[in-house]
């Protein structure tokens, strides 16, 4: 498989510490979503790459009219 699960054979939600099998990709009781076990045992925060997104292209729009406004 060449997936690497530290010698754990379930993971923690990082959210309510509930334990999960390893493929889950959500959390069954507070229905976070939630990556690969970590070697602490937890399960990964994904990142929000949607907001990151959303983020970055507001400060662009944010600059760019600031540079129409006043130039
Ligand atoms: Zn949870």
């Amino acid at each position: 498989m060449g997936e690497d699960n530290h010698g754990f054979t379930t993971k923690k939600c990082p959210e309510c510490l509930t334990n999960l099998p390893l493929n889950a990709e959500k959390c069954t009781a507070c229905g976070k979503k939630i990556g690969e076990v970590e070697k602490t045992g937890f399960a990964k925060k994904p990142i929000n790459w949607l907001s990151y997104i959303v983020s970055v292209l507001a400060w662009v729009a944010l600059c760019l009219y600031i540079w129409w406004a006043f130039l």
